[in-house]
């Protein structure tokens, strides 16, 4: 981790903060007088003079972030409303209101805040410096989480923070912030630096667009502000407000070098583990040109020029649908939201894909190129995947996956041999209940939410041989002394399209027959 800004002198002078663009009568340093008429800013000597800027420096502090919040609060509602999606409409117009946030239980996890989703889903960015504007611990708490790999740059990998301490509390930061840009970008020059707001430096004010702002004019380069302090909410929450800084100050403001009638952007799809490398085989092959990943091994130069695509392709919906919706309005851009789990699913996204670029120019001929690659690929993938049949057969699977589409992955599994004894249906539309119950049978196991307790027991009683699911819940299986296999954001095996989904097979193998499994089933002595 990189700390960006040693600079130990908290004293500023007036002209300083005018200097990046910050007045001072409206950041945190309006709390700060000019005590020696010097234009010198910083502390009294005196007592009681001390206790006034404290308590001004708390009442603009608590003005500003009150401020802050009820203008997110208008800005979260408009991101969470998705009159597209299937499960916002099943809603009633009391339950829209709410929005699709989770409330959170006392002593429940709450998982990642927003700063978090927000990191998470730009972080795949490779070629930009990823700057925190907050404590260590912010940084900390949010480097490097996923496996979100890079064909190329590593500077997404190195974490940036301006580390700011109790003098940044009652000076304010952005001073510090504008050093720490600068330093970025003279000593790596990336194409951009994306600049993350956290809990405090948003509670005690510090105005990052301005600081952004004056730094893209003085460096010539694109300092982009994203505004998802961890208070703000959830983590599906920064992940959409991470999407709306690309919306805002990214996405169209530059030109692709040129167009064809076939490009198109993936949203939200973060190259886990290089899992984009699985399906960009399968577009080149059809001559669908990735104008950009948003945001999986991305490029700040493609992102800026995604305006120009045919279409728009969501993998995550939950994550980035509004980046979509939001690209179809502004610049007419169609989308169609799609996975790539499974064998179906996949051939069902290429068809899909082919079907929309045609319809908006693209030659009919890719249609009948799109079957036969379909073919030749689902042919592939089930011969071999049947090779793994004769050691899996009857095995019994319990699937827990979380954003993976249940479903598409349970035919791939029975293809295989296995039987599902059970699976999580947390993210699951009704539709796709349905199909899971197509596949499972009327009687099929199906859970929302299910406490650690009931998890161990049904591990227990049911006699699974494995469970496939995050790492959360990963020790329930290993207390129960069950195989596991983590299918989550933090996997380590890429497992989209054909290629993923025999991967993901021979991995349940490999985890199955393990010997450490019989070792720890031994009594001990
Ligand atoms: S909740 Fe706030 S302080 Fe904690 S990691 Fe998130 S941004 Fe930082």
């Amino acid at each position: 981790m990189t700390k960006v800004c040693d600079n130990s002198t908290h004293w500023s002078t007036l002209e300083e903060l005018q200097s990046v663009g910050i007045d001072s009568n409206s950041a945190t340093g309006a709390a700060i007088h000019d005590s020696r008429g010097s234009g010198r800013v910083g502390l009294h000597n005196g007592k009681c003079m001390a206790a006034t800027m404290v308590r001004n420096l708390l009442i603009f502090a608590n003005r500003r972030a009150y401020g802050a919040v009820m203008s997110r609060k208008a800005r979260a509602a408009d991101l969470f409303d998705q009159p597209n999606c299937a499960k916002n409409r099943a809603k009633s117009e009391e339950e829209r209101k709410l929005g699709c946030s989770r409330q959170l239980s006392p002593g429940a996890a709450a998982g990642g805040c927003a700063f978090d989703g927000a990191k998470i889903a730009l972080q795949p960015v490779a070629d930009v410096a990823h700057l925190v504007h907050g404590p260590i611990a912010c940084e900390g708490n949010s480097w490097d989480n996923r496996q979100a790999a890079s064909s190329g740059p590593t500077l997404y990998r190195t974490g940036f923070t301006t580390d700011i301490n109790e003098f940044d509390v009652i000076y304010g930061g952005e001073r510090r912030l504008f050093r720490s840009v600068r330093e970025i970008i003279e000593k790596y020059n990336p194409p951009a630096v994306f600049v993350y707001q956290t809990c405090v430096t948003a509670l005690i004010g510090d105005d990052i667009d301005a600081v952004c702002k004056q730094a893209s004019v003085e460096f010539s380069k694109p300092v982009i502000p994203v505004h998802a302090p961890g208070f703000a909410g959830s983590k599906n929450l920064g992940n959409k407000l991470g999407g709306e800084a690309l919306l805002n100050y990214v996405i169209g403001t530059r030109e692709p070098a040129y167009t064809t009638p076939t490009d198109i952007n993936v949203i939200g799809e973060y190259n886990l583990s290089g899992e984009l490398w699985q399906v960009k085989p399968l577009l080149d092959e059809l001559g669908i040109r990735l104008l950009s990943c948003i945001t999986g091994d991305g490029r700040y130069s493609d992102i800026a020029s995604a305006h120009r695509a045919r279409a728009n392709m969501v993998v995550c919906s939950k994550s980035m649908v509004h980046v979509a919706t939001k690209m179809q309005e502004r610049y007419g851009i169609p989308y169609l939201e799609c996975s790539f789990y499974g064998i179906g699913d996949t051939s069902n996204a290429l068809r899909q894909i082919a079907s929309l670029l045609v319809q908006r120019g693209a030659s009919g001929k890719l249609l009948d190129s799109t079957e036969r690659l379909i073919q030749a690929q689902e042919e592939r993938a089930w011969e071999r995947i049947a090779t793994y049949r004769a050691r899996l057969e009857g095995k019994r699977a319990l699937l827990i996956t979380g954003g993976v589409k249940s479903w598409s992955v349970v035919a791939a599994l029975q293809e295989a041999g296995l039987e599902i004894i059970g699976t999580s249906v947390k993210k699951s539309t009704k539709e796709d209940k349905e199909r899971i119950k197509g596949i499972l049978g009327q009687d099929a196991l199906m859970f929302d939410n299910m406490t650690a307790r009931e998890m161990y027991k049904l591990l227990h009683d049911a006699k699974a041989d494995i469970m496939l699911s995050g790492g959360r819940s990963q020790f329930i299986a290993l207390k129960a002394l069950m195989p596991w296999l983590d299918v989550n954001q933090e996997r380590h095996h890429p497992y989209a399209g054909y290629e993923g989904i025999v991967e993901l097979i021979r991995e349940i193998e490999r985890t199955i027959y393990n010997p450490v499994w019989q070792q720890v089933r031994i009594p001990a002595p």
